[in-house]
């Protein structure tokens, strides 16, 4: 039996203002293994950010509100728990990293008594153990504990997300999201970056929901992966089978967008077209104005999930409802 530690079931956030009814995540499921780490792949204003925001119910308010759904974590269902409930689990048993560490960070405290804040948050020990424990910290992510009485401004980029992913994982999350955590550095710290996430979530045996436009940036970490677009997850398999072989024409179509070195293509194939508007959502299949697929039906009929083999896929083709023009139907 797996062993599930984060399992969100039919999720739909959605920001309400006096003129619109902005539908952000529209009926997500997926399942984070303990240990495993899934990313979260999509482009811009796909509804990434507003699921981890869901989970730690740090939505924007008024506006922000989970309509229905489930977000069951160790047991109880963050979908209904209270502010309170909710304070004791932030930081200590699920931690969020943020793209830009300066919006993480303080720049009037140093980093030390930065992290020794949210040890001594979470625990009972006393000012000084938690010092030390933050320094600790700092040398897990490979920065001197001699530098622990430095302010933000005397890092570097990558060594303040160092110091950001220190405060993230000094309490020992069992999750960790981390939403876009290397897009703000430079190529060469991103690899050391993401290289350190993964060695930290294999030693610490900590969960990881993983969110990037990347797709490379998610082949370095993740075991899983889920594809979102316009609010909805539209393939979700093991990482090795999905890059291989995709099955849902979006899929197929962030890969032709991206350039291969190896592989001597005449011209890259980007999706034509935009995301939808999250407030006017097409009916039928989200992702048939941009399909090259597309048939008749697929502008009147809600694809549903088809399962194939340990995938799921969001289209028609694999229902049987119209005619499979990808020539994947077996997997
Ligand atoms: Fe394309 Fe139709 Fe499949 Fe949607 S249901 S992805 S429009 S083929």
């Amino acid at each position: 039996m797996p062993d599930i530690q984060l399992s969100i079931r039919d999720l739909r956030v959605h920001y309400v203002t006096e003129e619109e009814d902005v539908k952000a995540v529209n009926g997500i499921s997926l399942d984070i293994e303990r240990g495993q780490s899934l990313g979260l792949v999509g482009e811009t204003g796909a509804g990434k950010t507003t699921t981890a925001l869901s989970i730690l119910k740090l939505l924007p308010k008024p506006t922000g509100q989970i309509a229905s759904g489930s977000i069951m974590f160790k047991g109880k269902d963050l979908a209904l728990a209270s502010e309170e409930e909710m304070r004791k689990i932030r930081g200590n048993e699920i931690s969020m990293i943020f793209q830009d560490p300066m919006t993480s960070l303080n720049p009037i405290f140093t980093v030390g008594d930065q992290i020794a804040e949210v040890i001594a948050l979470h625990t009972t020990i006393s000012a000084q153990e938690a010092l030390k424990r933050a320094g600790d910290m700092l040398e897990l992510v490979g920065i001197p504990r001699g530098r622990s009485n430095e302010f933000p401004h005397q890092f570097s980029g990558g060594m303040k997300q160092r110091v950001v992913i220190a405060i993230a994982l000094a309490c020992n999350p069992s999750l960790l999201l981390a939403d876009e955590p290397t897009t703000a550095l430079d190529v060469t710290i991103q690899a050391q970056v993401l290289a350190m996430i993964h060695d930290l979530k294999t030693r610490m045996k900590t969960s990881l929901l993983l969110i990037s436009h990347d797709l490379g940036v998610v082949a370095q970490v993740c075991d899983t992966v889920a594809i979102m677009y316009a609010g909805k997850i539209v393939e979700h398999g093991p990482l090795a089978k999905v890059y291989e072989k995709p099955l849902h024409p979006y899929t197929e179509g962030l890969f032709g967008s991206i350039p291969v070195l190896h592989e001597k293509k005449k011209r890259l194939k980007p999706i034509q077209g935009l995301m939808p508007n999250p407030a006017d959502l097409p009916g039928g299949c989200v992702f048939h104005p941009r399909c090259p697929y597309a048939q008749g039906p697929c502008s009147t009929t809600v694809p549903r999930v088809t399962e194939k083999g340990d995938r799921k896929v969001l289209c028609l083709m694999y229902e049987g409802i119209i005619e499979n023009r990808m020539g994947v139907a077996d997997v």
